[in-house]
């Protein structure tokens, strides 16, 4: 499904609104558990934007806050890239794998069945 660019700018506007929200409420990597420097951290999203959900729409999964939290740019390129090296690097990776359960059971058995 392709959004058209209102869209786009409409889930840009709310992702900046959360992760503003995360500076002040849990200034911590979910990945690695770290803190945050203000400026340093990037909003991540724990279900990628690729992904198709039948619970959820684009603009729901990627504006829900369960599904986002700050972390270290290198920590999420991790997160992103190699699921297999982020669960053994990254301390908070099975709290976010749980979370994931939580809300897109279908997204958590898929990466939990290439680990
Ligand atoms: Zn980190």
């Amino acid at each position: 499904m392709k959004l058209s660019t209102a869209e786009w700018q409409k889930i840009q506007r709310e992702c900046s609104k959360l992760k503003a929200q995360w500076y002040k409420e849990y200034p911590i990597c979910i990945f690695c558990l770290q803190g945050v420097k203000k400026g340093a951290g990037q909003l991540c999203h724990k279900v990628p934007r690729s992904w198709v959900s039948k619970l959820f729409s684009i603009f729901e999964l990627q504006t829900k806050k369960e599904n986002t939290g700050l972390g270290h740019p290198i920590c999420h390129t991790i997160y992103d890239d190699d699921k297999k090296l982020a669960s053994v690097a990254l301390p908070g990776f099975w709290q976010v794998m749980d979370d994931i359960k939580s809300f897109e059971p279908d997204y958590y058995n898929l990466i939990k069945s290439k680990l």
